[in-house]
């Protein structure tokens, strides 16, 4: 981490946290990643060892069997996992978008029922969204559910979804009244996997997050009770821009880190590369460059840590987090790129951690709301007019 001390919003028990978060993937991630990385995901036991470690679901209360702690600890294993750079493991997608859904719009019963698997880890969570014809669109989602004596029959399939593979529960966005593209036709369920009707496809091969799974969902008349109803009928859309506010910080705080952590890798292999009788950083343009990237993180660092700040006292609102997503994503995009470049051939081996580091950036303009679909959000807040 850079400029680490400049941080005092992180309390001690923060900062102790954040040593045995270390400490944790250091132990159980580090070792099994590249094992990971060839099969596509990663296994069942690190959840699970994660749970017991109460890495997960930092912020779910005592009451629910969870940690007790705030989004700041969600933060800690945000970056830590950055830091380390190992990008398989979704726990934040788990943490900081399954969860906080159910916290915010659950009943108590839904709380009960999921909140005390999915903080052990024995239940793992995904959110299923996107659909091979509406990613940005989420308005022209075709996965129905209908109202039927017994609950709900859901009909679709959903595409790119992280955790695909392994999940237990998905938050699912469905049409509620299929006909429609208004704000009120869409709702959001609490979707148990085990259910008959639910298939998971391929896990699909990407450029980047190798270790990840990603997958296509079908849901083939799939019953769900009336009770996995998140919420009320028709308030989906508003519920996904209450999710995607946080998520989207989320995305801003680990992009900064990865930014941090690209960096740190290439000022280490600058230094031990030789070339022209010469070290690498001893160029006139490799210490402009880092003098460049090294300015750049630092603002982005002050600026991070703004929103963080905001975020905890309750000021964010959707646009600031859309604000935050944008440049971070698009600071870490020209990172790893220059970070890339210093490392000559060797920067586009994967054994080398910045041809990861590069790969898994590219997937941040576009997930979690497209760098397009951020500059909609800032420029109709900031112009007025509909999208
Ligand atoms: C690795 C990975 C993990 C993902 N995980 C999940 C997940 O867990 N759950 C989930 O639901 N989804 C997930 N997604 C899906 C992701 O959110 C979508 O890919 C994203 O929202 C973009 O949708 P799309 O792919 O359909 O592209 P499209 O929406 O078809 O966009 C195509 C292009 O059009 C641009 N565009 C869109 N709207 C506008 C506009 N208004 N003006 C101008 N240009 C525009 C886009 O920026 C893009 O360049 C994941 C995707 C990936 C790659």
């Amino acid at each position: 981490m850079l400029d680490e001390e400049y941080r005092p919003f992180f309390r001690e028990d923060h900062r102790l946290f954040r040593d045995q978060v270390r400490s944790f993937l250091e132990r159980e991630i580090e070792p099994h990643h590249e094992q990971w990385e060839r099969d596509g995901v990663v296994s069942r036991d690190a959840w699970l060892k994660a749970g017991a470690a109460g890495i997960l679901c930092s912020s779910v209360t005592e009451e629910h069997e969870g940690p007790g702690g705030d989004y700041l600890h969600n933060a800690v294993v945000i970056e830590e996992m950055a830091y380390v750079g190992v990008s398989g493991p979704g726990f934040w997608i788990h943490s900081e978008m399954v969860v906080p859904y159910i916290e915010t719009f659950g009943t108590a019963e839904q709380k009960s029922r999921w909140l005390p698997q999915l903080v052990s880890g024995e239940a793992i969570g995904a959110v299923g969204m996107s659909e091979p014809g509406a990613g940005s669109d989420l308005r022209g989602i075709t996965t129905s559910a209908v109202r039927v004596p017994e609950g709900w029959r859901i009909r679709g399939q959903k595409v790119f979804i992280s955790n695909g593979q392994l999940a237990d529960l998905v938050v699912l966005a469905a049409k509620t009244s299929p006909k429609e593209r208004s704000s009120r036709s869409l709702s959001l369920f609490l979707v148990d996997t085990s259910l008959p009707g639910f298939r998971r496809g391929k896990n699909l091969d990407k450029l980047g997050y190798h270790a990840q799974d990603t997958s296509e969902l079908f849901f083939d008349d799939l019953i769900v009770p009336e009770d996995a109803l998140l919420g009320n009928e028709g308030d989906g859309f508003s519920q996904l821009i209450h999710g995607l506010a946080r998520e989207r910080i989320s995305i801003a705080v680990s992009c900064q880190a990865k930014a941090e952590y690209a960096f740190r890798q290439t000022l280490a292999y600058v230094k031990e590369r030789k070339l022209f009788g010469r070290g690498l950083g001893e160029f006139q343009n490799t210490r402009f460059r880092l003098a460049d990237l090294r300015t750049e993180i630092a603002v982005g660092r002050a600026y991070v840590d703004q929103m963080l700040v905001r975020y905890i006292e309750g000021g964010l609102d959707a646009e600031t987090a859309a604000l935050a997503k944008l440049w971070t994503t698009e600071m870490l995009g020209r990172v790893v790129d220059a970070c890339l470049q210093l490392h000559g051939g060797w920067g586009y081996m994967r054994e080398f951690p910045i041809a990861r580091a590069y790969a898994d950036a590219r997937v941040e303009r576009i997930a979690g709301g497209s760098s397009e679909v951020l500059r909609e959000i800032i420029g109709r807040a900031v112009v007025g007019g509909e999208r």
